[in-house]
């Protein structure tokens, strides 16, 4: 194994628990193939534990441990599996089945994510280095969940930036037979976790969900950007009058259905609930919205900023949204909205909220803001991982 060399005091960070190894903080590096393993020196001489390596990138080291006598082999994996369960399962709202056992870097396992639905596994290689790990991952999953199935979903465009080509959706365990049936707090719902965006679900909204579920009796609701209706689920089992579920994908709406029916609830009766298929941005430039007034609008929109030079752009297109948003509730009326862009930081999302309420003309209350669940929780050493905030908001 080679070795990384860094220069005096760059080991601070690495031994409190940063991921990360930039090359700007090498004084020795490493050569030859992108993703394996190398050891980490501190420029003192004592070794930091080992990382996977990727000449191609400025994160030139990925940590995987901090104690180089472990080998990255299929008990390093099951032993983490194993930790990361327990740890997670036991933090979860009760009857959960539904989440995120390997959230990548803030679970010690950069590049990697294993999003778990019941007794299937859907993992994603962010990185060369676990796109070399994929076999003992693999073997490791099957050792200690046994599987129904282990999917593979690596379809990202991030691994672009790794020299890494596109890697087809496979099945790489066991069969999948349509989408894949799990619990979120009580709740069925179902992840095509072939087909689906991402891996199937968007696991992380978890919390924003049962929040809309609490707060829906009674009300007329719109869900935009639904996608599979997590929060439409959620609001009409927690007595919403009305729920309408917006967004631009077809097989999201007709998921969507299905999980209305695997609740108990009917998706055709239309005194209930509709779904629509519409671009919401341009829908929003009307004054009319479908079968309004709304009492509670959800609105959670997909990362409007991907790159540092979209922030600009992503700030006015958050800021109209939720301009619109907020004319369109009656005093009273509550918005749930959250911005999944990590670019874009908690108080720039704050303040163009505040934006939002002036050009709106309405008086705004913060009743909640919710960050990252439990299974996707921040470390405070690694501030890149922060992404996910909601606000939840009531006009006066
Ligand atoms: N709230 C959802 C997740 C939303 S993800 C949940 O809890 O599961 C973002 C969604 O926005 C995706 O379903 C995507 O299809 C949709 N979308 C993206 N651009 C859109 C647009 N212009 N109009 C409507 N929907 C859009």
């Amino acid at each position: 194994m080679q070795r990384v060399i860094l220069k005096p005091r760059k080991d601070i960070p690495v031994r409190a628990g940063h991921p990360w190894i930039f090359s700007e903080a090498i004084a020795q590096d490493a050569s030859g193939t992108p993703g394996q393993l190398v050891e980490v020196m501190a420029a003192e001489g004592g070794s930091l534990g080992i990382g996977t390596w990727n000449g191609k990138t400025s994160i030139r080291v990925r940590m995987l441990n901090h104690d180089a006598r472990e080998a990255i082999d299929a008990k390093f994996f099951t032993t983490r599996f194993r930790a990361l369960e327990e740890w997670k399962r036991s933090r979860l709202p009760a009857d959960t089945t539904g989440y995120r056992l390997v959230h990548a870097e803030v679970d010690g396992l950069p590049g990697l994510v294993i999003d778990r639905y019941a007794d299937v596994f859907v993992f994603q290689l962010h990185t060369s280095g676990m796109e070399r790990l994929r076999d003992l991952i693999v073997a490791a999953l099957t050792e200690v969940f046994a599987p129904k199935a282990i999917v593979e979903r690596s379809d990202l465009d991030v691994r672009k930036l790794e020299g890494l080509s596109d890697q087809p959706i496979a099945v790489r365990a066991g069969k999948i037979d349509g989408p894949v049936s799990f619990h979120e707090a009580g709740l069925t719902f179902l992840a095509d976790t072939l087909e689906g965006q991402k891996t199937g679900f968007f696991l992380d909204q978890r919390e924003a969900r049962m929040t809309v579920g609490r707060l829906a009796a009674g009300k007329n609701v719109l869900n935009l950007f639904s996608y599979t209706g997590g929060f439409s689920v959620h609001a009409a089992k927690g007595g919403a009058a009305f729920v309408m579920s917006i967004d631009s994908s077809h097989p999201a709406l007709k998921l969507a259905e299905e999980q209305f029916r695997a609740n108990g609830l009917d998706p055709d009766d239309e005194e209930k609930c509709m779904f629509m298929q519409a671009d919401i941005f341009k829908m929003l430039e009307s004054s009319e919205t479908p079968e309004g007034p709304y009492e509670l609008i959800i609105c959670d929109p997909p990362a409007l900023a991907k790159r540092n030079e979209q922030v600009p752009q992503a700030l006015k297109a958050y800021t109209e949204l939720n301009t619109a948003c907020l004319k369109r509730l009656q005093p009273g009326g509550i918005l749930v909205t959250s911005s999944c862009s990590g670019r874009v930081d908690p108080e720039d999302f704050r303040n163009l909220l505040r934006h939002a309420a002036g050009r709106a003309g309405r008086t705004v209350r913060l009743l909640d803001w919710i960050v990252q669940p439990i299974d996707h929780a921040e470390l405070l050493a690694f501030p890149e991982g922060r992404y996910l905030k909601t606000a939840v908001l009531e006009v006066r």
